[in-house]
């Protein structure tokens, strides 16, 4: 099969469907825009299976996803999409570059959720932007965009919900969207959800259980992947 695109964390591969492709979940790991790498025994692995549960559940919930199923520990078959070059980042607390660009110390409640968009651009860092940039960017039309809005709230609603059952508040994440190649009027949720992409406090300890354990040297990195992939587990029994 053809490699078709590798990213930081992943790979895409062709399949005998033409709708369909394989994505690979990689061990690499990079922050801060690619400038911080590493690799890490088991990684694709735990993020496929947390990945995969997370996409059950909001399957579960009606929020249509590119997921179709888990082929074995580090690959999944998805539908293929066209990726929107707006990722969508949701955030329930102060953290990251909300505390960066603010001066606001970590950690505060937000009175509603904030929805963010950043242009998708690797070359760029992925700069912050609004509504009226993707409208005059072409990156998707208001239409789209408040389908985003309200898509990326409702994952937020399940999300929040469901991790606090795990024992893990939701502090932030970032969501990714394609248009389905088999019909481009459908926008579905596409990406990874794991502690790549999610901040994830443990609610007794406040302890990190994501990628900002990599991405701040605290160690201990896969086995807090490991745990987060338990308590999800544990909580869909
Ligand atoms: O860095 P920042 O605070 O903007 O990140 C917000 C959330 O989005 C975090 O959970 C982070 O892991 C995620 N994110 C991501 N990929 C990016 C930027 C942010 O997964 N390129």
């Amino acid at each position: 099969m053809t490699l078709l695109y590798e990213g930081k964390a992943k790979r895409l591969w062709t399949t005998d469907n033409p709708h369909t492709l394989r994505m690979e979940f990689k061990n690499d790991a990079t922050a801060f825009n690619g400038e911080k790498k590493a690799s890490f025994d088991n990684k694709g692995r735990f993020n496929n299976a947390i990945s995969t549960l997370i996409y059950g559940l909001l399957e579960q919930h009606g929020l249509p996803t590119h997921f179709i199923r888990q082929i074995d520990d580090t690959n999944v078959e998805v539908k293929k999409v066209e990726i929107l070059m707006v990722e969508v980042i949701v955030r329930n607390y102060s953290a990251g570059s909300y505390c960066k660009r603010t001066g606001i110390e970590e950690g505060r409640k937000f009175s509603q959720p904030i929805v963010e968009f950043s242009y998708k651009s690797d070359e760029l860092g992925d700069p912050l932007i609004n509504d009226d940039y993707i409208r005059e960017m072409g990156l998707a039309t208001p239409q789209d965009l408040a389908h985003l809005r309200q898509s990326a709230l409702a994952v937020n609603t399940i999300l929040t919900d469901f991790f606090a059952k795990c024992g893990l508040r939701l502090v932030d994440f970032k969501l990714e969207f394609g248009r389905l190649a088999a019909d481009p009027s459908v926008i579905v949720l596409a990406d990874e959800i794991s502690p790549d992409g999610c901040r994830l406090w443990d609610l007794q300890t406040g302890e990190k259980m994501d990628k900002d354990r990599f991405r701040r040297d605290l160690g201990n990195v896969m086995e807090a992947y490991e745990e987060v992939l338990g308590r999800v587990r544990d909580s869909l029994r």
